[in-house]
């Protein structure tokens, strides 16, 4: 049972008595009085520290280990906190100076990679380190949005096994609006259906404390964002705009942040939530200037209030299903809402990248298990375990990638021939690497380890054996879908149905190589063959998908966008 009385626990564990005391001291004075500050001079003191708060039911908000003990004694700290207090935030303390160090780099990479650090933090080095101190203050903070016994803006109060209230809970998630859940049969559970409201069994309530109070009795997904006050439906100024963005991932926010801010009347309809694919990343490590990684449900929420802010309007839970031309403009027709007349249109809809669907392996996204693009971190897993589900040549890049750092690499694939998938280049490198084994006819079908991935089951698909091995990062690379069947025919895609811009739009799909019907001008760089029509991101056919790319491709087509309505209509 956690002991509600109790303040969190905050642990530093470091060998040297003044940087310790040190330590101490900053976290005290500005934690001590909602956090109890504790710090250890020996892994094995830190170690029974945390056994103790587990005993005790007492929680762990954060867990600092200095860089300078010895990798055993770092490593045991770490594995206690991560099997025993998996929601601590497990942080690594180095000196000022020390990304002069490369083994301190590949400490943090290597250890984040594979989930067993979160984050690092330059040790206090003045009295009243502010860095320190702001640093030490948005660790806390995560930890206390990630753990679900704190406080929270909105309560869902449902069955456990609710497939409703899951649902909601994502929603919420993937909005970044803080949220807990309870057992309507739990203690806390039952004081909020009878202070909020009495519902019978199987309906889901939503409480939202921070908002007065509001309750939700079954609600659907856009009740519950238009209480929180995200607007889901289509406003009469909001009918004829200069500027419709479809898809609030991050190349449509760009779009929205630029678009507003230079004047244009802008407006973007999301189909789920703000931050596409890169809303569901938990820590996105490559984006420029966050050296410690930033959620991307964070990085969207950002980029949503500063679009916000310079007036760019929001539509969610709604999706363009239909786009035709009308007197030189473009009209979108908005699920359940009627249409929209806009002068240029930023297709900004994305990919949806398949899931694997095997809830064991879904559990450990983000702590070892990857979607697509982050394979770009595969020198983090040096010496390491890895494997690989798909057997295109984007999979076979991937685990020549990985054989360049990793001890064993794993390349799983359903059918019983590479050659049917993938290129005859990549088939011979793959050969020509002893550290790489190739699972045909397999299937990735469990997962297992301690608050990080550690082992996988693959199973034969043609006998039905089973065999476990070692993986300390999965990488899914089983395609990726772009959804533009709705776009009208005139608008050219490529044969997997990305959408062609600039010259390779104005000379048709590669297959076919004829002028597209329609513009008498050249397309500019990102825009379709439809005049007025752009699209940016990962939906455009040879983008580079990733969340920095999708983000200077929505920041620069506005220019394109500028110059298209300068340009008089026929
Ligand atoms: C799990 C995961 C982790 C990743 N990690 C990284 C990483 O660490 N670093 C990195 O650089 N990249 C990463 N990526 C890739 C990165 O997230 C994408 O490249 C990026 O999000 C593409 O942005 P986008 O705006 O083009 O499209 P998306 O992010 O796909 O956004 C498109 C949005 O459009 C909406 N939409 C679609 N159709 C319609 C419609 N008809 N009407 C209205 N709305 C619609 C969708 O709901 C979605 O919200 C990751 C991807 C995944 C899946």
């Amino acid at each position: 049972m956690a002991d509600w009385g109790t303040r969190p626990l905050v642990l530093a564990v470091e060998s040297d008595a003044a940087r310790l005391g040190r330590t101490e001291t900053e976290l005290a004075r500005s934690f001590g009085t909602s956090l109890r500050i504790r710090g250890e001079p020996s892994a094995a003191e830190a170690v029974h520290q945390l056994d103790g708060a587990l005993q005790r039911g007492e929680r762990v908000a954060l867990v600092l280990v200095s860089d300078r003990l010895s990798q055993v004694d770092r490593g045991a700290v770490l594995a206690a906190a991560r099997t025993q207090h998996p929601e601590a935030r497990r942080v690594l303390l180095i000196d000022w100076g020390a990304w002069s160090e490369p083994d301190v780099a590949r400490t943090i990479l290597q250890g984040t990679a594979i989930g067993d650090l979160h984050s690092y933090v330059l040790r206090p080095w003045v009295e009243g380190d502010e860095l320190f101190h702001r640093t030490v203050a948005e660790i806390v903070q995560d930890w206390s949005r990630a753990d679900p016994r704190n406080k929270r803006e909105v309560v869902i109060v449902a069955d456990p096994h609710s497939g409703r209230a899951f649902e909601l809970s994502n929603l919420l998630h993937r909005n970044r609006i803080p949220y807990a859940f309870r057992d309507r049969d739990s203690q806390r559970g039952q004081q909020v259906l009878r202070a909020a409201a009495p519902a019978p069994d199987g309906q889901v309530v939503v409480w939202m404390p921070a908002i007065g109070g509001t309750t939700l009795v079954d609600p659907s997904d856009a009740q519950v964002l238009d209480a929180w006050g995200i607007p889901t439906t289509l406003t009469e100024e909001a009918r004829t705009v200069d500027l419709l963005v479809v898809g609030a991932g991050p190349s449509g926010l760009a779009a929205a942040v630029y678009g507003a801010s230079e004047g244009l009347h802008t407006l973007v309809i999301e189909r789920e939530a703000i931050g596409g694919q890169a809303g569901t990343s938990s820590l996105i490590r490559n984006y420029l200037g966050f050296s410690r990684g930033l959620s991307g449900s964070e990085l969207a929420q950002r980029g949503y209030q500063q679009a916000w802010v310079f007036g760019a309007r929001f539509v969610l839970t709604r999706w363009v299903e239909a786009l035709e031309q009308a007197d030189g403009l473009l009209r979108a027709t908005v699920s359940g809402q009627g249409t929209v007349t806009a002068r240029a249109v930023v297709l900004a809809c994305g990919v949806a990248y398949r899931r694997l669907g095997v809830a064991s392996v879904e559990a450990f996204t983000g702590q070892g298990v990857y979607y697509g693009a982050s394979v770009s971190a595969a020198h983090a897993l040096t010496g390491l375990s890895a494997a690989v589900i798909g057997g295109g040549n984007s999979a076979g890049q991937a685990v020549l990638q990985l054989a360049r750092y990793c001890s064993a690499v794993h390349l799983v694939i359903r059918g019983p021939r590479l050659e049917d998938t993938m290129s005859a280049y990549l088939i011979e490198a793959i050969a020509g690497e002893p550290v790489i084994t190739v699972h045909r006819s397999c299937a990735v079908t469990d997962a297992a380890g301690a608050g990080r991935l550690e082992t996988l089951v693959l199973s034969d698909l043609t006998t039905g054996d089973t065999t476990t091995i070692a993986a300390d990062g999965l990488f899914v690379m089983i395609g990726a879908e772009p959804h533009t069947d709705w776009l009208p025919e005139q608008v050219q895609r490529d044969r997997r149905g990305f959408v062609l811009t600039g010259t390779e739009a104005a000379a048709g799909p590669p297959d076919q190589r004829q002028p597209a019907p329609g513009p008498d001008r050249a397309p500019q760089p990102h825009e379709t063959s439809l005049p007025g029509l752009f699209a940016v991101g990962d939906v455009r056919s040879g983008s580079v998908k990733r969340v920095a790319s999708a983000v200077g491709e929505g920041s620069v087509v506005v220019s394109e966008v500028h110059q298209h309505l300068s340009v008089p209509r026929a």
